[in-house]
């Protein structure tokens, strides 16, 4: 399966958090969205061990009763998320080429070298990726993440 060292954390997201799915895929982490109802994300975490992300106070109370896992969040602030993510779980927020995710289907990819230049290929649902325009913007905000969780570990 490919599942090593600290990109083994699972994590569910719940509907108001559905921004933060896609960077935690693209960090290698397995990411799931719920839109649906409480019920349902407390069963997938409970049977995927998967780490609950939430902005919902009741839904993060029913977690801690249940033993499960949650993180509640009040704003939807992504370096700020993953920072604390990151610190609370010791997680890596350094992009790694070889263990990255799809950012629309959660497959991990496959690195192959074309002409000179990394290309992503999800198996899952055929999407390619490389590094283009938006990547400066990408790699600026997992910055900033990285920031945050080295300020905060030192103060
Ligand atoms: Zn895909």
């Amino acid at each position: 399966m490919g599942v090593e060292g600290s990109r083994s954390c699972r994590f569910v997201a719940d509907a108001m958090l559905k921004n933060i799915v896609s960077w935690l895929r693209i960090l290698g982490y397995d990411t799931i969205y719920w839109g649906g109802g409480d019920r349902e994300v407390l069963g997938i975490a409970e049977a995927e061990g998967r780490v609950i992300l939430t902005m919902d106070r009741g839904l993060a109370a029913i977690a801690a009763r249940r033993g499960l896992r949650a993180f509640l969040f009040q704003e939807n602030d992504i370096p700020g998320i993953l920072a604390r993510i990151a610190r609370e779980l010791g997680l890596s927020l350094s992009f790694d080429p070889r263990h990255t995710r799809c950012p629309v289907c959660n497959h991990p990819l496959n690195l192959e070298h074309r002409s000179g230049r990394e290309e992503w290929v999800c198996p899952g649902c055929g999407k390619k990726y490389w590094r283009g325009s938006h990547w400066r913007n990408i790699s600026r905000t997992l910055e900033e993440a990285r920031r945050r969780l080295s300020n905060s570990s030192t103060t």
